[in-house]
């Protein structure tokens, strides 16, 4: 089902100086100098079309720096006038909106640490009633695609159409190279179910350490993410916050004169013919694999029936050992990629167990899947 959102386009609410679509400023304003000086510099880098500044800072732990407050806004404001950089701050209650707005902000975000809250988002909602301002919504810390629809449609509710996501990364418990995983699957979901819906990458957040920031925001660019926000600081070594994954404005310049810029789709008829012939042979081979899935699937539910009616246990751990090891070199011979293999293999080993617990319970099922339905109240 796609995700009905009444929202204009980007262009229509940001003036984008320079593609791709450049937000940047430091992670936290900390001083009017470093704002000031910050802010110059990147507007004299010609790439950037807005300048962000957080002035209320979420931290994990209290007693960190928690941002300098209502005073920054002036400072952001002053900013704007110097340079003419319209300005965008995080706001987590109805008081930041306010303030905010008063101080003449032109893009609010929402953080992360917000959106995983509905109570925190509705009352940012309701503060945005008939208020006409750009809103950008960064994905929640865990991995919940349904808690980012539902910020984005309070804010869209309360009548904000200039709507927009930013990916940001998520907590996860597997160590990882990324302060926030990726999970770029999350972002094409919430893309593909609202296609108007403009979604910016933070690779800042996502990295969590500068050397990693131009991978993620090429690989952000090519699959079609609308543009970036990166945080810039004149000196990221006294940074007050975030300071490893900051960047100077002039190493900001650089990097994004580096980026390759992709068409999301070519005019060239050549071109076109043949992706089309490359996607009849693609189509082709799923309809195969989807077709030899269906037949192992029903091998699997004789060999279900047949374990059950001589009472042997669904997992045998020899058998899965064998088939993994087996398969993987198999697939490394293929050059596939054997994580990719082995998560294959889980998953279709996983359907088959289903299916074979199935079986084995049919009898008892109705007692079962009534516990479960009365578990499952979401
Ligand atoms: C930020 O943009 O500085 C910030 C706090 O981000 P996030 O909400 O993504 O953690
Ligand atoms: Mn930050």
């Amino acid at each position: 089902m796609k995700l009905q959102l009444n929202i204009q386009p980007l262009d229509s609410w940001i003036n984008i100086k320079n593609e791709p679509l450049l937000i940047s400023g430091p992670c936290s304003a900390e001083t009017e100098d470093q704002l000031l000086s910050t802010a110059h510099l990147l507007k004299a880098t010609g790439k950037v079309s807005v300048l962000r500044a957080g002035i209320w800072k979420p931290r994990t732990r209290p007693g960190e720096f928690e941002g300098i407050g209502s005073i920054g806004l002036q400072w952001l404001k002053r900013a704007k006038e110097e340079t003419g950089l319209p300005t965008a701050v995080e706001v987590a209650n109805a008081k930041h909106v306010e303030e905010a707005l008063a101080a003449g902000v032109d893009i609010l975000w929402i953080g992360a640490r917000s959106t995983v809250n509905p109570f925190t988002v509705q009352e940012i909602a309701d503060a945005l009633q008939g208020v006409d301002i750009p809103v950008l919504v960064k994905n929640p810390v865990n991995p919940d695609l349904q808690l980012w629809i539902g910020a984005l449609e309070r804010i869209n509710k309360a009548g904000i159409t200039k709507l927009g996501a930013i990916h940001r990364g998520f907590s996860s418990f597997e160590k990882s190279a990324f302060r926030n995983e990726p999970m770029w699957e999350l972002a094409i979901q919430l893309k593909t179910l609202c296609p108007e819906l403009p979604i910016i990458n933070d690779p800042s957040h996502i990295c969590g350490n500068r050397e990693l920031i131009p991978y993620i925001s090429q690989k952000a660019l090519d699959l079609d993410m609308q543009g970036l926000m990166i945080e810039s600081h004149l000196d990221p070594s006294v940074a007050w916050t975030d300071a490893k994954q900051q960047v100077t404005p002039a190493a900001l310049a650089e990097m994004v004169s580096k980026f390759t810029l992709r068409q999301p789709e070519s005019k060239n008829e050549e071109f076109t013919d043949k992706l089309a012939d490359l996607r009849k042979e693609i189509d082709k081979i799923d309809d195969l694999v989807l077709q030899k899935l269906a037949e192992r699937m029903s091998i699997t539910q004789k060999i279900g029936e047949f374990k059950r009616d001589n009472q042997v246990t669904i997992l045998q751990v020899n058998r899965w050992d064998e088939i993994m090891q087996k398969r993987t070199s198999f697939a490394k011979a293929l050059k596939l990629d054997v994580n990719f293999t082995e998560k294959f293999l889980e998953l279709v080993h996983g359907e088959s167990i289903r299916r074979q617990t199935e079986i084995m319970n049919a009898g008892k099922a109705e007692a079962g899947i009534a516990a479960e339905a009365h578990v499952e109240t979401k």
